[in-house]
């Protein structure tokens, strides 16, 4: 057996309920294939095998009192998954189906995606099974000031800088960090996603949207095409989905679809920006579910129970570009046969892990120009490292300056990708190059320790 199928069995073996976490693996390590012959001395030095191993699993008790003076308790999670370029940094999520193998899954893309943004930060990720949603902000606010009660002991500026994800969003982050600065005495940029007034980025919250839009303009205008004119499907409609929509619009395309783990709702008619600030005054103060999208403006359609990749599956939609920005794998086999029957041929994933290995596959056999999450959604964590430099010199960039540097980071990540792909045999593959170049510069660091 080759050394990276041989490294894929045994992560399976030891843990074999992480799904998500194989996936992952299996994903990353089939492209860096090129890379055991061309390095040599990273297979003598045992780096796939080291790689895909934590540093430190940090799992504990989250317990919390409702408005109603009921004890709860939820497991809190971080994954310290490798810090050989930088501090560790990833997000916190929050969502009923948060485990060990997802988090596992999410810390080791944020390896390669940390890596790609050429920012000296290492890989991390954390959460918690607590469902913010339903919950009133005192609640919530327990529960985050319960989870920090140990959380602070393992992070720190120079150590591990977590962030929002699912369900941790500006509200989450305000209490998160009121509780460490409290208990730590200490006002320092130990988290990402602040508010402006303590220690915030401008752009920070439209970075990873805006990012995947600027990386599928790259792909596009690779091939001689732009957003002008487009339709676009967006998933999710979240702080990820929203901004996209935003982007898509001041670039020229027309965005038809939104969801919530409840409903789709489709507006041929194009959510222009009015529509999206009323989703983002939706789901972000009024905390409601798109389906009321639906009942606010009658040029819409709303598909309970059904995801946006069933219902243009179903309906026979007709999209160009594919803006997966809701969770991992929400968009199947059956889904990408659906998008190429469709005329879609651009997928840029604001999601981590959005398709399937069957979905990548067709897009690939199709000729789609596709952008992984870990390339196309890196603008988030890129601005949270620009946050991270801004909180370590004591200042405030503008909106226009945050923007330059997120748009030149995107188009060098989209440069990365090609130039890797093109180096190690597979032209234009932007899964292998984002692969490739990601790992390239942790190996080559993990190499320079020796055996750590
Ligand atoms: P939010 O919590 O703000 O939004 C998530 C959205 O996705 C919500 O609309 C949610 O609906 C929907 N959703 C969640 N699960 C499902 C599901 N099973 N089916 C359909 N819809 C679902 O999260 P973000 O926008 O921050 O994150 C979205 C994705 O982007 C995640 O994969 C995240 O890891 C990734 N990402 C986020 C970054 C960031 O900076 N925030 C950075 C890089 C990647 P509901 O309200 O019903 O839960």
């Amino acid at each position: 057996m080759s050394v990276i199928g041989d490294v894929i069995e045994k992560v399976k073996q030891k843990d074999p309920n992480e799904f998500e976490f194989h996936q992952a693996v299996e994903e990353v390590l089939m492209s860096l294939e090129p890379t055991t012959k061309k390095h040599p001395e990273f297979v003598k030095a045992k780096i796939y095998e080291r790689i895909v191993e934590p540093d430190r699993v940090i799992m504990f008790r989250v317990p919390w009192t409702d408005d109603k003076g009921e004890v709860h308790v939820n497991r809190g999670f971080r994954i310290q998954f490798n810090n050989a370029i930088g501090p560790y940094k990833g997000g916190l999520r929050f969502h009923p189906s948060v485990n060990l193998g997802i988090l596992k899954f999410l810390g080791f893309e944020q390896i390669f995606k940390n890596s790609l943004t050429t920012l000296p930060m290492g890989g991390a990720k954390g959460g918690s099974d607590f469902d913010p949603k339903g919950k009133s902000d005192n609640e919530v606010m327990r529960f985050c000031y319960s989870f920090m009660r140990e959380l602070f002991r393992h992070i720190g500026p120079d150590t591990d800088v977590p962030a929002g994800d699912i369900g941790v969003g500006g509200r989450e982050i305000g209490y998160l960090y009121g509780y460490y600065k409290k208990i730590q005495n200490d006002h320092t940029g130990v988290l990402t996603g602040k508010s402006l007034p303590f220690g915030g980025s401008l752009i920070r919250p439209e970075a990873t949207g805006y990012g995947c839009v600027y990386f599928a303009a790259e792909m596009l205008a690779a091939k001689g095409h732009d957003f002008k004119g487009k339709t676009v499907a967006v998933s999710g409609s979240g702080n990820v989905a929203q901004y996209a929509v935003e982007k898509v619009n001041e670039l020229g395309g027309r965005v038809i679809s939104l969801c919530d783990s409840s409903s789709t709702i489709i507006d041929e008619e194009g959510i222009d920006n009015k529509k999206c600030n009323y989703v983002m005054d939706l789901k972000n103060v009024k905390r409601g579910r798109i389906s009321e999208y639906a009942e606010k403006y009658n040029s819409a359609c709303c598909y309970i129970g059904e995801s946006i990749w069933d219902v243009i599956k179903n309906q026979g939609i007709k999209v160009d570009i594919a803006l997966p920005c809701a969770t991992q794998n929400e968009l199947d086999g059956g889904h990408a046969e659906a998008l190429v029957k469709n005329g879609c041929f651009c997928v840029s994933e604001g999601a981590n892990m959005p398709s399937t290995p069957e979905a990548i596959r067709i897009y690939q056999n199709n000729g789609f120009l596709y952008g992984p999450g870990k390339a196309a959604n890196a603008g988030g964590v890129a601005t949270s490292g620009l946050e991270m430099s801004q909180n370590s010199m004591r200042l405030s960039w503008s909106r226009e300056e945050v923007d330059s540097r997120l748009h030149g980071i995107m188009k060098s990540i989209h440069k990365t990708c090609i130039q890797a792909s093109d180096a190690y045999g597979a032209k234009g593959d932007y899964v292998l190059g984002a692969n490739v170049a990601g790992f390239l510069k942790v190996a080559n660091a993990m190499l320079a320790y020796g055996v750590v």
